[in-house]
C-alpha cells in the first residue's frame, strides 16, 4: 500500500515533475508550494495531500498511466481525481476534483479575484467554462467539499512563485500516507 505513496512522492523528481505548465515554474515547485502553504495554514493531512496532488492529472504519464489509451478526456482535475480515487478517500479526491470549479466560482462571486489569476490561469479559465453563473455558483457552494476546494484554490493561485524555497517532496510523505484510504 505504501508503494503508491513512494510513486507519488517520486513522480515530482521525474521528468513529468520538472515540466513547466506555462507559469514559469515546474509542476514540482507548484505542488510543493501549494502543499507548504496548506501545511502552514494548519490544514488537515488530507487537505495537505490534496494540495500536493491537486495537479496530478498533469503528471500521470510519470506514474506510468496512459490516460489517452483509456479514453479519459483532457480535464486534468477529473483525470487526477479518477486516479486518486483508487487510493484516497473523498476528503482528498473531492477538493482535487473541484479545484477548477473553485476558480470559476471565486471569479464569479469575489470582486477582484480575477486579478489574482496568473496569465495562464486566465487563459485556461475560458476553456474551463469561464466564471460560474449564479445558479452554478449556488450549486457549487452546496457541495460537500466546496469549502476545502476553495482553500485549495487560494493556495493554488499563490503557489506560482519563482525561486520560493519549500521542503522537499519527502517532507509531505506523512500527509499522503495519513490520507490513504484503508
Ligand atoms: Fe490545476
Ligand atoms: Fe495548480
Amino acid at each position: 500500500m505504501t508503494d503508491i505513496v513512494d510513486r507519488l512522492i517520486a513522480v515530482f523528481d521525474q521528468p513529468a515533475g520538472h515540466a513547466g505548465y506555462g507559469e514559469g515554474i515546474s509542476q514540482r515547485e507548484h505542488a510543493l508550494q501549494a502543499a507548504w502553504l496548506a501545511e502552514k495554514e494548519g490544514a488537515s493531512p488530507a487537505l495537505v495531500a490534496a494540495a500536493l496532488l491537486h495537479d496530478v492529472g498533469h503528471l500521470l504519464h510519470g506514474l506510468g498511466e496512459d490516460i489517452a489509451e483509456k479514453g479519459v478526456d483532457g480535464r486534468h482535475e477529473a483525470v487526477g481525481a479518477a486516479f486518486l480515487l483508487r487510493h484516497f478517500g473523498e476528503d482528498v479526491v473531492g477538493p482535487v476534483a473541484l479545484h477548477v470549479d473553485a476558480k470559476r466560482y471565486l471569479v464569479a462571486v469575489e470582486p477582484g479575484y480575477a486579478e489574482k489569476l496568473s496569465e495562464a490561469s486566465v487563459l485556461s479559465l475560458k476553456l474551463q467554462g469561464g466564471p460560474m453563473t449564479k445558479a452554478e455558483a449556488d450549486r457549487f457552494a452546496a457541495k460537500r467539499f466546496a469549502k476545502d476546494a476553495l482553500r485549495l484554490r487560494r493556495w493554488d493561485e499563490e503557489a506560482k512563485l519563482v525561486g520560493y524555497t519549500t521542503p522537499e517532496p519527502a517532507h509531505f510523505r506523512k500527509y499522503v500516507e495519513a490520507a490513504l484510504r484503508r
